[in-house]
């Protein structure tokens, strides 16, 4: 049988994971491309935390799911995965009521290693953080983190080894789309496709001009920051003080080797500023820096001897309504999205792949309940 031919543009998380997921058979020929080099974007510039501590059975399901594509990596492949553990805190008594669905929750996926904290529970286990404002926490002691570009160079090597091909420095520049065959133009050759993959993250809203399918995208400005910060910081868990749907960007950190912390600001959002995703990426501006600071200053107990040690400024690749866009473009035949990710897309990369991989095989769904939510039909609405 002739193989369907399939173009990924974008060779991070999104575009490997899927290419993965189309190689499990032999029935589709997979080239990859990236203007740069896999994991250049932003997986190689996240802190690529990977964790469950969800509040809903939808987002449960598919970070339970990286769980196992994660521990895959880990156990078979040689991907460094350093168990640190997340801590969510919890201000009120509504949060750690909502933390106890989500232990139940993840219960139902199996995932049995979660546990509801006190204050004074957290104060015991990790003296340096302060806790007077704490009510609780929820703990997710397999969770931690991986090396997103780490992850992105074993991804295109375990592509390589099942016959596919990742192009780098092989940026995607024009595109006809002629008697149903996509043509895909690059400075070096032309790719032919029964099925272009728009995973070009912060640049999917170029990408997706380029092809005729427009995607909307508001890439967010972040970074992340690593101090110096003698004391009781080894062994830190990943700490992350933002409360989801509270309209604030919150700081997380966590430990990085015996003396270093990694800290930033999340949020699930958009309270960042809108950026072109061409900007030239630098150190964190002053303004972010001071308000990591002030932020860890209110949640470590020896935080005004830190020394900052090195910072980066990275996209979050978000779309307006903060889901990822994943599956067929509903305006252009042969258009496959695996976009959007936001602050999440190294823990969301498996599902999106498998849901975007599965409308090429033609299978009805993937499996997972938060596929419409996820769906590229929304385009239309
Ligand atoms: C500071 C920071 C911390 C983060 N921390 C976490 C975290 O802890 N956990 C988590 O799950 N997520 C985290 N994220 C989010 C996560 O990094 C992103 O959601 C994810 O990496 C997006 O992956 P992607 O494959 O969509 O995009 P990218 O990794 O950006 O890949 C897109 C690729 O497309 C290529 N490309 C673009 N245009 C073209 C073209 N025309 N032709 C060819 N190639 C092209 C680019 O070179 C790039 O390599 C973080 C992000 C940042 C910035």
């Amino acid at each position: 049988m002739k193989k369907q031919k399939v173009v990924i543009i974008g060779a991070g998380v999104l575009g490997l994971f899927t290419a993965l997921e189309l190689l499990d058979n032999d029935r589709y020929e997979v080239d990859v491309l990236d203007g740069a080099n896999p994991g250049d974007g932003s997986s190689g510039r996240s802190v690529g935390m990977v964790e469950t501590q969800y509040f809903t059975g939808k987002d449960v399901q598919v970070r339970a799911f990286a769980r196992d594509v994660f521990s895959d990596l880990e156990e078979n492949h040689g991907v460094g995965f350093t168990h640190c553990g997340y801590l969510r805190l919890g201000k009120s008594e509504d949060d750690m009521a909502r933390f106890q669905e989500s232990q139940k929750i993840q219960a139902g996926f199996g995932i049995t290693d979660t546990e509801l904290l006190t204050s004074a529970e957290i104060a015991n286990r990790w003296p340096h953080l302060i806790t007077e404002d704490v009510v609780g926490g929820l703990y997710g002691k397999w969770d931690g983190y991986v090396d997103g570009y780490e992850v992105c160079q074993t991804l295109a090597r375990l592509i390589r080894q099942k016959g596919g091909r990742v192009h780098a420095g092989t940026p995607a520049l024009a595109a006809d789309f002629i008697e149903g065959m996509w043509q895909i133009k690059t400075s070096e050759a032309a790719f032919d496709a029964d099925y272009v993959v728009n995973a070009a993250g912060a640049h999917a809203g170029q990408v997706g001009d380029m092809l005729n399918a427009p995607v909307p995208l508001q890439p967010q400005l972040q970074g992340a920051i690593t101090i110096k910060l003698d004391g009781a910081t080894s062994g830190t868990p990943f700490v992350m003080d933002y409360v989801p749907g509270s309209g604030v960007d919150g700081v997380y950190f966590r430990s990085e080797g015996k003396a270093h912390l990694i800290a930033g600001l999340h949020t699930d959002e958009i309270t960042g500023d809108i950026v072109d995703p061409d900007m030239q990426l630098q150190s964190v501006t002053d303004e972010m820096l001071e308000r990591i600071a002030g932020l860890l200053f209110g949640r470590l107990q020896n935080a005004e001897d830190l020394q900052l040690d090195r910072s980066w400024q990275g996209i979050y690749p978000t779309t307006p309504d903060l889901k990822p866009i994943v599956g067929k473009h509903p305006d252009k035949p042969g258009v496959i999205c695996a976009l959007g990710a936001g602050g999440s897309g190294i823990q969301l990369a498996p599902a999106i792949a498998r849901i975007a991989a599965a409308e090429i095989k033609g299978e009805n769904n993937a499996g997972f309940e938060i596929e419409e939510d996820w769906s590229a039909k929304r385009l239309h609405n």
